[in-house]
Formats: C-alpha cells, sequence, structure tokens
C-alpha cells in the first residue's frame, strides 16, 4: 500500500537520523570529558601506543610473538584498571564512551536478527491506527456491555437476546483469532451495538499488527463516484489500494448510500478482489436481508449470501437504555 509504505519509509528515516544523533552526541560526549579530563586521553594514548609497540615488536620478531602477547595483556589489563579507577574518582561514568541508542535493543536499526523489534512493531501499529480512519471510536471486547439484552425470546431464532448477543460476540472474537472465518455482515436496528463490536473488532486487529480501514457507506460510494466521474484531484488510488489491501474493512452503515449500478459494481469488485487476496470484510447495516436483496443485484446479494456470516442484531436500542438508565 502506498501510504504504508510511505509511512514506513519515514519509520526508517527516523531511525537512520537516530542512529546517526545518537553517534554525534557519543562523539561530542566524549570530546567534552576528554578536553575536561586530559588524564583520560593520556590512558587512552597510552593504550594505543602499547598495541602499535605490540605490533612492531611481533613484526621485527615474529619468534617472540606469544612472549610478546604476554606481556600486552598485562599491561594493557593494568591500563585499563587505571582508567576504570579514574573513572570512577572523577564521577565519570562508565559508558560515557558508548553510543546510546534510542532502542537498546535493535540499536535503533527496528530488526534482531531480521525479526522486527518490538519498537518497529508498535510504530505499524501506530501507523495502521492513523490509517484506520477510526482511531477515536476504538473499543475493547471487555467495553462491551451485554446488559441492554434481555431474556426475551427471540422467535425466530429460538434463543434470548442475551444468548444471541452473547453468540455474536464470540463469533467476533473467534473471527479475530481465526485467519480462516467468514466474513462478518451484521444486521438490526440502529443503536445495537454493531458498529460498537466493529470497533471491538478493529482495535483488536489494529493491536495484533494487522492493518484496518473503517468507511462510512455513504463516504465510501460517494468517493468512489466522485473519484469515476473525475471530481477528484487528490490521490484517491491510494485510498483504493487501501481499501483493496487492509487486513480488516468495515463498511459501516451499509444501505444509506444512494445506490446505484457503478456503486453496486464497485461494491462487488472490492469484496471479490478482497476476498482473492484473502483479507476480511465486515459490514453492518440497518437493513434486514430482504432490504439488501431489494436494494442491490441478486449476483451482489447472492455474493454476500455466501461468503459472510450473517448475524442478527435484536434488543433494544443501546442508545436509548443508556439514556433511560441515565448515561450508564
Ligand atoms: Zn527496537
Amino acid at each position: 500500500m502506498i501510504f504504508e509504505q510511505e509511512a514506513l519509509r519515514k519509520i526508517f528515516n527516523q531511525y537512520d537520523e537516530n542512529r546517526m544523533r545518537a553517534r554525534v552526541e557519543r562523539d561530542k560526549r566524549v570530546e567534552k570529558i576528554n578536553n575536561n579530563y586530559p588524564k583520560l586521553k593520556e590512558i587512552d594514548s597510552e593504550i594505543t601506543k602499547l598495541g602499535l609497540e605490540n605490533f612492531k615488536n611481533i613484526l621485527n620478531n615474529p619468534e617472540k610473538s606469544a612472549e610478546y602477547n604476554l606481556s600486552f595483556e598485562e599491561n594493557l589489563k593494568n591500563l585499563k584498571k587505571k582508567k576504570e579507577k579514574y573513572l570512577i574518582e572523577n564521577n565519570i561514568p562508565k559508558d560515557f564512551d558508548e553510543v546510546k541508542y534510542t532502542c537498546e535493543k535493535c540499536l535503533d536499526t527496528g530488526y534482531i536478527d531480521n525479526e522486527k523489534c518490538p519498537c518497529l512493531i508498535q510504530k505499524i501499529i501506530d501507523v495502521h491506527y492513523e490509517m484506520s480512519n477510526m482511531k477515536s471510536m476504538l473499543h475493547d471486547f471487555s467495553e462491551f456491555s451485554f446488559d441492554y439484552y434481555t431474556d426475551k425470546k427471540i422467535e425466530k431464532l429460538g434463543i434470548t437476546e442475551r444468548e444471541n448477543i452473547e453468540d455474536i460476540y464470540n463469533k467476533s472474537l473467534n473471527f479475530c483469532e481465526n485467519v480462516n472465518s467468514k466474513n462478518l455482515l451484521f444486521y438490526g436496528g440502529c443503536g445495537l451495538g454493531k458498529t460498537f463490536l466493529s470497533s471491538c473488532i478493529a482495535k483488536k486487529m489494529l493491536d495484533s499488527g494487522k492493518s484496518v480501514v473503517y468507511e462510512t457507506s455513504v463516504s465510501l460510494f460517494s468517493d468512489y463516484e466522485d473519484y469515476k466521474f473525475g471530481k477528484r484531484n487528490d490521490n484517491f488510488d491510494e485510498t483504493m489500494e487501501i481499501l483493496y489491501n487492509a487486513d480488516l474493512l468495515i463498511i459501516d452503515d451499509l444501505g444509506t448510500e444512494v445506490s446505484n449500478p457503478i456503486s453496486s459494481q464497485f461494491f462487488l469488485d472490492i469484496i471479490n478482489k478482497r476476498a482473492a487476496l484473502s483479507k476480511k470484510v465486515i459490514i453492518s447495516t440497518n437493513l434486514t436481508m430482504e432490504g439488501i436483496r431489494k436494494k442491490y443485484t441478486d449476483r451482489l446479494f447472492s455474493r454476500l449470501y455466501e461468503s459472510f456470516e450473517i448475524l442478527n442484531f435484536v434488543g433494544n436500542d443501546v442508545r436509548i437504555q443508556k439514556l433511560i438508565n441515565g448515561g450508564k
């Protein structure tokens, strides 16, 4: 995805900058300390000199190399001890000459042995949060309240409202965890938790590093038509790429858009292209299944019917319930 690639490029530029800055800071720190404590510089040059002398000696008398090396090691050890003692006496941190990276695990490269470092994974998650259009509406599964669904039996399903929503909740959790699960189609009246549950799924997937994008049906289809008729001058190709390639696409409020053959075809394209890429879709709608059948083409309806798990939200309007219960 172009947006994602662009964002990743920025992330890696930031890593490069961090590494460079850490090195410059180290050099400055070392220079300052060396200037303030000339003795330290002396010890360091003694260490360098020692190494050079050893090298020269071995070069001139290779047969004595073992002997030279032995005395070199001994002298080096002493000099290092001397340096350590001096650092302690002058309250200079032992690691003053080391590069201090923002992330000590990956040394600001983003990778540990070719595996993404947790710091990079978090940055990618942040990018996906931005991309999702959902940042301000995300919820956790633990926030979902079953209290608004009663023990009233739903005749056509043969279970209570509460049992029904528990089933939907579990299927939603399974949807996040099981890569082979079917797409989800949430239908039912307003305020029954369809969007809320979609946002719980979105958050769970985002937090596991997946990319998610949310669109209301109205904006999705009107943006597309504007694009089709050349009314847009922004880069909608990028948006299209995200729509096709994000790990999860959520289309909210299907049926509120003005439908026509162009939007229906686009809708079918999205479903088909995403299925070919094994990417998931959640659709929520206030329409009944009969309403969907009437509004869209038979082809689209049967495509939805076969590739989506259809879940019916039944209950009283959660928002009204909240008002009645004083916003609880
Ligand atoms: Zn890291």
